[in-house]
């Protein structure tokens, strides 16, 4: 079915007409649908499967679009928007009526982005309606750094994919609230923590975990998230651990191993190209031949935050005693 990709004008006349379509930006694919319209929500959660207590983020082109969908923007939010916006920062402010409780899964609040990709903006501006637009990939699967990527997983599905080339950024947007007196940190993303502190002065971090009792909070809440289907193992092996044959690992610059590298996310040891080859190298080796999946470690600093985050939502807890 692909390609020939969408055009960005075609996509803006889809989602017009309450179509489906994925559209690139800076951090991941996103599978957009006009925000202010419940019925191409609805279709938003049916392709992806997606429980209807996760809710979406809402993708702006222009500073003044925000009124139109959050109600008040406190101080903070203004100053972190200035700072980071267009780009992969996503702020949680109370919503408007425009936008429908499917969303935001009943929560008053709404999340906002503006991307920085090019090709996003132009499609929310020709659009003339702000997209919700989650991660563009099946519930729990690791989310599409490229539009071969949503082809392959939901191009039957949706009423098109637009082509971006492979994303800058490579993990989803930095998730920032604003309930608690400090600005809390509900996902970490491409914008760092310290990039928040240096505009916000403080800042809290939310320990990430499932809430079962009601909407998520935030994000990739489940614990059991972006997993592929081969075990992947993020840590230190055990002594003696007795790794099967068909063991591939994910190296991130020069660390030694007994076990040769079979992919690089950095010969040079930087957090940014291993954020942006991550989810593309977890996809290249999730094939049936593959036993198991080692990912070296990653440091925990800058957008390497974000690739421990996901790293560890998508590791087996322990190695099992065989394969
Ligand atoms: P995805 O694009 O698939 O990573 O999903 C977007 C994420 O944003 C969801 O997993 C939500 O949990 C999070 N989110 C959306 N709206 C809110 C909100 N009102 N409060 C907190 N988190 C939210
Ligand atoms: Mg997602």
């Amino acid at each position: 079915m692909y390609p020939p990709w969408t055009t960005p004008e075609d996509a803006a006349r889809i989602l017009q007409n309450g179509g489906i379509v994925a559209i690139p930006t800076e951090t991941v694919y996103g599978l957009a649908g006009n925000a202010y319209d419940a019925k191409a929500l609805a279709k938003i959660f049916e392709a992806k499967k997606r429980p209807h207590f996760d809710p979406l983020i809402v993708h702006i082109a222009a500073l003044e679009e925000l009124s139109h969908v959050a109600s008040e923007i406190p101080e903070m939010a203004k100053k972190l928007a200035e700072a980071y916006w267009p780009g992969p920062l996503t702020l949680v402010l109370p919503k408007t009526e425009r936008i429908p409780e499917l969303a935001t899964s009943g929560l008053p609040t709404v999340a906002v982005r503006f991307p920085s990709h090019p090709i996003a903006q132009q499609i929310i501006r020709l659009a003339k309606v702000p997209l919700a637009a989650p991660s563009a990939n099946l519930f729990q699967h690791v989310s599409p750094t490229s539009a071969e990527h949503v082809a392959e997983q939901l191009g039957e599905l949706i009423d098109g994919i637009v082509d971006g080339g492979p994303c800058g950024v490579g993990v989803e947007s930095t998730i920032v609230a604003f309930t608690e007196k400090t600005p809390v940190i509900l996902r970490p993303g491409g914008i760092t923590p310290e990039m928040i502190q240096k505009v916000t002065g403080s800042i809290s971090i939310r320990e990430s975990k499932s809430n079962p009792k009601g909407p998520m909070l935030a994000p990739g809440m489940i614990d059991r998230h972006y997993r592929p289907q081969v075990p992947l193992f993020y840590g230190e092996l055990p002594q003696n651990a007795k790794l099967p044959s068909g063991t591939v690992r994910i190296a991130f610059g020069h660390q030694t191993s007994a076990i040769p590298p079979t992919l690089n996310l950095s010969e040079s040891g930087d957090v940014k190209e291993a954020a942006a080859n991550l989810y593309a190298f977890m996809r290249l080796l999730d094939k049936a031949e593959n036993r198991l999946i080692l990912v070296d470690p990653i440091p925990n600093e800058g957008v390497g935050i974000a690739c421990n985050d996901r790293l560890k939502r998508a590791a087996i807890r322990q190695l099992p005693e065989s394969f």
